[in-house]
């Protein structure tokens, strides 16, 4: 470049210097005209070819740039999703993996704006739109409230989503979905494992003094009635004395099941010791929680499955700030009534 330049102003130095020794003035400003003319032109042409080289480097280079870029971008086992605010820029190989219907981005958006058409709209989840945002400008101001829930083809997919601004210049943004399905799915068996009774997969003791703390909780703040019923095999070491302890699992399965046939949705079902079980019902009054608690002994009693058996129940309603010990206490006395005054009978306090 430096050698066109110095070339070219020697040249043209040199043939208007010699101009200047052979001509007369008259001749010398036509031939100068034409001087100018001349070096002007491929001035002109200098210039353009060299435009025309840089714009084809510059061009090559940022194709190549973007090859090195989508090759990167391409080799990440996350979705990888390029946004503005409005749709979709770029995704990456990945995304296909996931979104196989699609062959590419053309096919995707002719059906979908956004990956977010996908995100299933459930609390503790990234959503479409959240507080009057949609999903990345929510992400971009809650980055770690960041799981989202994706269903396709019938699949649950779990994730986490990290969003970072590309270009400011053209509002791009990354956004890379990393499959957290499998510690997702491990979790919920874990937490499910942790509220579950292993024998009658009911819910646990555990569980139960986790429902009843909630249950008193919301009661007090929205001043709704809770009772609690807490109920208990009769004879049950009879049944195992007699039948032997597998019978005696078995028939606490079957019952179990049958109780849990008979309850509402809502009402939570647990068992807190051997043959012993807590029954909490939310927006039930002591009146109401005596006609359950009467059904539930009547079925019981005329269920007569593998081992005929009965069983005794103590009902109470939760008094507004009570310690919840105290409830339960209160009930427990109330069951022990029921024993004492002959069994397979129901007793309030
Ligand atoms: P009551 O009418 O006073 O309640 O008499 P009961 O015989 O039911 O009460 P007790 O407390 O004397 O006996 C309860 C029995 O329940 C003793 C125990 O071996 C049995 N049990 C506790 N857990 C299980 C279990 O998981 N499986 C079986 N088969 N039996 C259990
Ligand atoms: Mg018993
Ligand atoms: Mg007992």
């Amino acid at each position: 470049m430096v050698l066109i330049v110095w070339l070219y102003v020697g040249f043209s130095i040199n043939e208007y210097q010699k101009l200047k020794m052979d001509n007369s003035s008259v001749e010398l400003e036509d031939k100068l005209d034409f001087f100018l003319f001349k070096w002007f032109t491929i001035s002109a042409i200098i210039v353009l070819t060299l435009a025309v080289i840089v714009a084809n480097v510059v061009y090559l280079r940022n194709k190549k740039q973007r090859k090195y870029y989508k090759n990167i971008i391409d080799s990440s086992s996350n979705i990888v999703v390029v946004v503005d605010k409005k749709s979709i820029i770029d995704v990456n190989r990945t995304f296909f993996k996931y979104f196989n219907k699609y062959k590419n981005l053309d096919d995707f958006k002719k059906e979908h704006d956004s990956i977010s058409d996908f995100f299933v709209e459930k609390e503790g989840y990234v959503l479409k739109s959240k507080e009057g945002l949609n999903w990345l400008d929510y992400l971009i101001k809650n980055p770690h409230d960041n799981q989202v829930k994706i269903i396709y083809n019938d699949k649950k997919y779990y994730f986490t989503v990290g969003v970072s601004l590309i270009s400011a210049e053209e509002g791009h943004y990354s956004a890379i979905f990393s499959d957290i399905t499998k510690e997702k799915i491990y979790q919920k068996k874990l937490e499910y494992t942790n509220i579950t009774d292993a024998l009658t997969n009911i819910r646990n003791r555990y569980y139960y003094n986790e429902q009843i703390k909630k249950e008193a909780s919301n009661a007090n703040r929205y001043s709704y009635a809770l009772s609690l019923i807490i109920f208990d095999v009769d004879y049950f070491k009879k049944i195992n004395d007699k039948q032997g302890h597998d019978i005696g699992d078995k028939v606490l399965i079957e019952y179990t099941g049958l109780i849990s046939s008979l309850l509402r949705k809502g009402d939570i079902f647990c068992r807190i010791g051997g043959e012993e079980f807590a029954l909490i019902l939310p927006h039930t009054d002591k009146e109401d929680a005596y006609v359950i608690a009467q059904k539930l002994r009547v079925a019981i009693q005329e269920h007569k499955k593998i081992v005929p058996l009965t069983m005794s129940f103590g009902v109470v309603e939760y008094i507004k700030d009570e310690d919840i010990e105290l409830t339960f206490k209160r009930a427990d006395e109330a069951l022990y009534e029921a024993k004492d005054k002959g069994r397979n009978r129901v007793v309030t306090k």
